[in-house]
């Protein structure tokens, strides 16, 4: 059934970076304020998240780990209408399942006491200990794909796999700014970004996150109409980033890689000055959830509009406008 494959389809732990992925979803499931990530070699010797959400009592950890135990799913409807960015209960298990996992967590808002669960490949049998831990949960990840070398082959190098995961951290900060974020790598910090979601604050992490240069020279967009709203920093054509794509288009606060939405900004900008580069953009659009279908796929990087050509027209006409506005009088055609 369509149900089925789209849980189904989910469950594939690929690399350190779905893994990634999973956990902080978690975190900000949770209700997390602030999610520390710390790893090493690239995430397949170690990653250890640890946030300040609402943690968990010492019976649900076994029932974390457990396939399909944790399903917030009954039907296709409510898989369309979950808002929550977790729903299929799978990905702890799929984890577990091909790595050396331990969740320890604590569900009390004083904050003492703490317990702790592990789990190591197929074998699940899970012993809950006590463990001190502050208020929130830590789940540590360790040697990924131990018991799996074919799935390991297929892991690039520590660098790309790194980069991958970063790349997961970045789109979500860029989403969540009421949230803090760090990022260290065997050792080092790599992103230390603080919570704060005043205008000056969103644009100095997107600054952080995606460079001074972007920012030196992006405009700043909004525009309203009723039912969607388009805001956020759009780099001027004149602007090229050589290599990445910085190209991040979020919808009702998840990122999106969207073939209209790409298209109506690719207008755009060919429509006012365009080399032929790569736009670079960090955009959102908000519009009414009942219009927007965000589950097409489990990873949920696809969207569908209720009503596509007027998401097109809309994009495209504010940035447009806001690019024109900008444009050098001596580059007129
Ligand atoms: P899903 O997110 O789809 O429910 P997961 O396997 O990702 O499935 O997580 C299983 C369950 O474990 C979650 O539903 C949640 O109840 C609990 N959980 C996982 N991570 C956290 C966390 N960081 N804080 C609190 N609860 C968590
Ligand atoms: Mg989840």
């Amino acid at each position: 059934t369509r149900l089925a494959n789209q849980i189904a389809a989910g469950e594939v732990v690929e690399r350190p970076a779905s893994v990634v992925k999973e956990v902080l979803e978690n975190s900000l499931d949770a209700g997390a304020t602030r999610v520390d990530v710390d790893v090493e070699g690239g995430g397949v010797k170690l990653i250890r998240i640890r946030d300040n959400g609402s943690g968990m009592p010492p019976d649900d950890l076994p029932l974390a780990m457990a396939r399909h135990a944790t399903s917030k799913i009954v039907s296709l409807e409510d898989l369309e209408a979950v808002g929550s960015l977790g729903f299929r209960g799978e990905a702890l298990a799929s984890i577990g399942s091909v790595s050396r996992l331990t969740l320890t967590s604590n569900a009390d808002e004083e904050g003492s006491g703490g317990n702790s669960a592990s789990c190591e490949g197929r074998d699940m049998d899970v012993v809950v200990k006590p463990a001190p831990h502050p208020q929130g949960t830590t789940v540590e990840v360790r040697d990924l794909f131990f018991n799996t070398p074919a799935r390991r082959k297929f892991l690039r190098t520590e660098k790309t796999e790194f980069n991958h995961l970063e790349e997961v951290v970045k789109r979500l900060a860029l989403s969540r700014f009421d949230v803090a974020f760090s990022l260290r790598h065997n050792g080092r910090t790599i992103h230390q970004l603080k919570s704060g979601t005043s205008q000056a604050e969103q644009q100095r992490r997107v600054a952080t996150v995606c460079g001074p240069a972007f920012m030196e020279q992006a405009i700043y967009v909004e525009n309203e109409v009723p039912g969607l709203r388009l805001w956020g920093w759009v780099g001027l054509p004149t602007f090229s980033r050589s290599q990445a794509d910085l190209q991040y288009f979020f919808v009702n606060g998840r990122v999106i890689r969207d073939k209209l939405i790409a298209h109506a900004v690719k207008q755009a900008y060919r429509d006012v000055l365009y080399h032929g580069r790569h736009p670079a953009f960090v955009l959102y659009l908000e519009l009414d959830p009942a219009l927007v279908d965000v589950n097409v796929h489990p990873t949920k990087h696809e969207v569908r509009f209720r009503d596509g050509r007027s998401v097109h027209n809309f994009i495209f006409s504010s940035l447009h406008r806001a690019l024109a506005d900008v444009r050098p009088a001596d580059q007129l055609p």
